[in-house]
């Protein structure tokens, strides 16, 4: 859960505001694997963290472009490939958003809340759920095609309307 105090305490997702910890972290784990948080993919993730319900891609270029004018499409959509590449991303295609994971990243797939009314996303890891899904699928000769399983559900905000 986001803590709005100060606290030391730097699990879970990263508090609004200051993201340099979790930044720092992620470039860790980066390099832990041999790749590198390059400037640019370090702007994008930065912007995914400052935005919990997630980034269209066509915003995030335009939010790009404000620090860097020179940024072009394909720099920011590769920066994004990197990312979920590395896990510390995520593409939710039901509404063509971008977010930042909300795990250390994960060797299993997360289940993605989408809010039809408010187009909030939540991101769940319940491993009961999901192994159980990979094992159904597998049995029916069928396999994810993403590490991201959307589900439509109206949020809890949402149902109290
Ligand atoms: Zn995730
Ligand atoms: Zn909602």
């Amino acid at each position: 859960m986001p803590t709005k105090n100060s606290t030391l305490d730097n699990s879970g997702p990263p508090p609004a505001g200051d993201h340099t910890a979790a930044l720092d972290r992620a470039d860790a784990a980066c390099r832990a694997r041999g790749a590198s948080l390059t400037a640019i993919r370090r702007e994008v993730l930065e912007l995914l963290y400052r935005s919990p319900t997630g980034v269209k891609a066509y915003d995030l270029l335009a939010r790009i472009k404000e620090a860097r004018p020179g940024a072009s499409p394909p720099t920011v959509y590769r920066a994004l490939d990197f990312l979920i590449e590395q896990g510390l991303a995520h593409k939710i295609g039901r509404m063509n958003l971008f977010v930042a994971c909300q795990h250390a990243s994960h060797p299993i797939p997360s289940l993605f809340l989408v809010c039809p009314k408010c187009a909030g996303v939540t991101e769940l890891q319940e491993k009961s759920v999901m192994s159980a899904l990979s094992n159904s699928l597998a049995e029916a000769g069928h396999r994810l095609e993403s590490p991201e399983v959307e589900i439509s559900a109206l949020c809890p905000k949402c149902i109290e309307k």
